[in-house]
């Protein structure tokens, strides 16, 4: 049995809790949280033994969840790590490009185990595509969501579009060539809506826009490669391929269009979407990496990689601000 202790049980902390009872490999040891209206309910509703003393529970444990606000992830996987802990830790992995980087050298230091929160990973939207060669050329992001003070304590990028930049760098075999941004804080003192360009050194270009001002929720990736569009919907959990049909292929739904070079036959197929818990997912495959000794899916490069795009967007930003502010 691995022991686990959770740091920080507000919203999505409650989530892991309920989820870490579901894996069978791990037992839930206890918590640390210095609100005390969160511990009461914690106690009151998992039974779950509160501790008042951080490196107590960091010792009882063989993994440490961090799921505490962003500027304290670095403090608490610094102490766990150090103490040969393994750990999951909710994104973005930090908030500094130097805490990011601390931790990738502690880890290697401590050979143990980390993997980052970026969920999305594992919604079955996106893992319906495993099978799938994804070679995109060009990328259309939206991810909108209604307002919510939770999280404004760091920018629409790290609340947001962090999720989507995981995303791309793991779909895109390239690195990063240029990036282009605006931004506009609207409600709160970090920018809430964004858009960016980022270009890739083999000629991939990712449009993303991400905003925590919206009146509608969307979470959608629009791929396009040489002889396919692939739709991903985070949040209604369906995928869309739209593609030449291949003549040996026979289940597709197929129309036919004109165009200057002829007939073109387009197929459009919906892969199976399984049924998944996208929380539940990370954790256990956190879990499996850890018996196995197996690389953690998202792993802290993974990680540090996000973050530092996100911080040359944010630099982007603030300074295309500064110049308009400026009057240039
Ligand atoms: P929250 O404010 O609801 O909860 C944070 C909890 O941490 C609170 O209970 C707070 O009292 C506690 N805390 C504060 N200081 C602490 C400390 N020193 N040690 C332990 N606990 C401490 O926030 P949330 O929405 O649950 O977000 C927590 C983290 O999860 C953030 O990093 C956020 O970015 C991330 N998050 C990720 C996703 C996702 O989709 N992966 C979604 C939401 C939030």
């Amino acid at each position: 049995m691995l022991k686990v202790g959770v740091f920080g049980v507000g919203h999505l902390g409650k989530f892991h809790l309920n989820n870490w009872k579901l894996i069978p490999e791990v037992e839930l040891v206890g918590f640390f949280d210095p609100n005390n209206d969160h511990a009461k309910e914690v106690e009151a509703t998992y039974g779950l033994k509160r501790y008042m003393d951080e490196d107590a529970l960091i010792a009882a444990c063989d993994i440490i969840d961090v799921v505490t606000p962003t500027h304290l992830h670095f403090p608490v996987c610094e102490t766990a790590i150090k103490m040969g802990k393994h750990v999951f830790v909710e994104k973005p992995m930090a908030n500094t490009i130097e805490e990011g980087k601390a931790i990738m050298n502690m880890v290697k230091e401590a050979n143990v185990k980390l993997q980052v929160g970026h969920v999305e990973r594992f919604n079955p939207a996106y893992t319906a595509l495993k099978n799938i060669t994804i070679n995109p050329l060009f990328i259309e992001v939206h991810r909108l969501a209604q307002f919510n003070p939770r999280g404004t304590e760091v920018s629409v990028i790290f609340d947001l579009m962090i999720h989507d930049i995981d995303i791309i760098l793991s779909i895109v075999k390239s690195t990063v060539k240029n990036i282009s941004a605006s931004g506009v804080a609207v409600l709160t003192d970090t920018p809430d809506i964004a858009n960016v360009r980022i270009e890739f050194h083999n000629g991939c270009v990712a449009n993303l826009t991400s905003s925590r001002i919206s009146m509608k929720k969307m979470r959608k990736i629009r791929l396009f490669q040489k002889d396919a569009y692939i739709g991903i919907d985070f949040l209604e959990k369906n995928t869309e391929i739209i593609k030449l049909k291949k003549p040996d292929e026979e289940d597709a739904f197929s129309f036919d269009i004109e165009t200057h070079q002829g007939t073109k036959t387009i197929s459009i197929t919906n892969p199976v979407i399984e049924d998944g818990n996208a929380i539940l997912a990370e954790l256990k495959s956190f879990v499996h990496a850890i018996i196995h000794d197996e690389p953690t899916v998202v792993n802290e490069i993974d990680g540090f990689l996000a973050m530092e795009v996100a911080h040359q967007i944010l630099e982007k930003i603030s300074k295309s601000t500064s110049s308009i502010n400026q009057g240039n």
